[in-house]
């Protein structure tokens, strides 16, 4: 590990004030940036310790949305009986997302921008754009069955780890931002997150010295919500893929035919649908393919098929992960199929 100075601040304007220094980095509960540091991937000279921020609590809005401070830890967020209650999707993709112990040391912030876990980004002596902007990337060709389907470039074909902000991006969630300058902005988590392209170093909109201080979740939209996701093994593993949908269906205005009848909601239409996979792409995946198959379709294993299809029409696989686009539509219409029965028991 290179050599860095430390120093604790306890408010917002000061912590950006001190990430201006150069090669300045913010540090939370250093579930990863600290093993980045191990390994020399990361290399800050001055590391701004946020953790004590009071950023740290969960407010209910007067829209009905609420507000989650970039210093909560996952855990939290997971428990809050609001959260459960009204975006159930959310607790379930935190739970999901890491064991107790590292729920309870990450922060929201943290893990909106937690790095990659594509292999060869943590070993070093293999070509990586990520890591080593222009040095190449060893998993095209290589190995490659953790990697993207969508959105990849010939750069990078890695993919974002995050759980949270895969629901995050079904419940439309906005990121609040505190520019070096005191300036403070807003921005759609759709917006926040960039595909690699030619610059997969540069993941997100972020500007120097910017910090993540919130994150804003408006009002739950109805119906059911679910996320899933199918990975190696059962705990401390990362998403082949996952799926978080919000589905609400309308009663008894369509008709489930065939092999479609005893579905939950046969004889049901689906309202509306968001639907945003994990583990496929750079970013969290919103189809917007997908939904705008479902809306007013019947709530049908037909409908979602074919919304299945949709989300993967553009899908490509790398070779050692080409299983990701049957698994990807398979997981898609189980989740729809248990969210609208969600949506129909109220
Ligand atoms: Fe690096 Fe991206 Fe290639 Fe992985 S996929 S080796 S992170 S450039």
């Amino acid at each position: 590990m290179r050599p860095f100075t430390y120093e604790r601040v306890t408010d917002a304007r000061a912590a950006v004030a001190a990430a201006s220094r150069p090669g300045a980095k913010f540090i939370s509960g250093g579930t990863n940036l600290l093993d980045l540091m191990k390994l020399e991937i990361e290399r800050p000279a001055h590391l701004v310790d946020i953790s004590r921020l009071p950023l740290g609590t969960i407010e209910e809005l007067p829209d009905g949305g609420v507000r989650i401070g970039a210093q909560t830890a996952n855990s939290d967020v997971a428990a809050d009986a609001r959260v459960r209650t009204a975006y159930p999707v959310l607790s379930e993709a935190l739970v999901a997302g890491a064991p107790g112990q590292l729920r309870n040391m990450a922060s929201v912030g943290g893990n909106l921008l937690q790095r990659t876990r594509c292999p060869y980004f943590y070993y070093t002596d293999s070509g990586c754009n990520k890591r080593d902007p222009g040095s190449g990337c060893d998993a095209i060709g290589g190995f490659n069955r953790t990697h993207a389907i969508l959105g990849a470039s010939d750069s990078c074909i890695a993919t974002h780890p995050s759980d949270m902000a895969v629901a995050m991006t079904a419940l439309e969630a906005r990121i609040e931002l505190l520019d070096a300058d005191g300036s403070v902005r807003t921005v759609a988590i759709g917006d926040f997150y960039r595909l690699p392209g030619d610059t997969p170093h540069i993941e997100t909109i972020l500007r120097p010295g910017e910090m993540i201080t919130g994150v804003v979740l408006p009002p739950p939209p109805p119906g059911g919500q679910l996320y899933r996701k199918i990975r190696d093994r059962a705990s401390y593993e990362f998403a082949l893929v996952s799926v978080a949908v919000v589905v609400s269906t309308d009663a008894g205005t369509g008709a489930g035919t065939g092999a479609d009848r005893g579905t939950a909601a046969d004889g049901d239409t689906v309202a509306d649908a968001r639907v945003a996979f994990g583990g496929v792409a750079h970013k969290p995946w919103r189809s917007l393919a997908a939904e705008d198959s479902l809306r007013e379709r019947p709530a049908t294993m037909a409908t979602y098929r074919a919304a299945a299809e949709a989300a993967m029409r553009d899908a490509v696989g790398q070779g050692g992960n080409d299983f990701k686009i049957e698994l990807a539509r398979r997981t898609l219409c189980r989740t729809l199929d248990e969210a609208a029965r969600a949506s129909r028991a109220g």
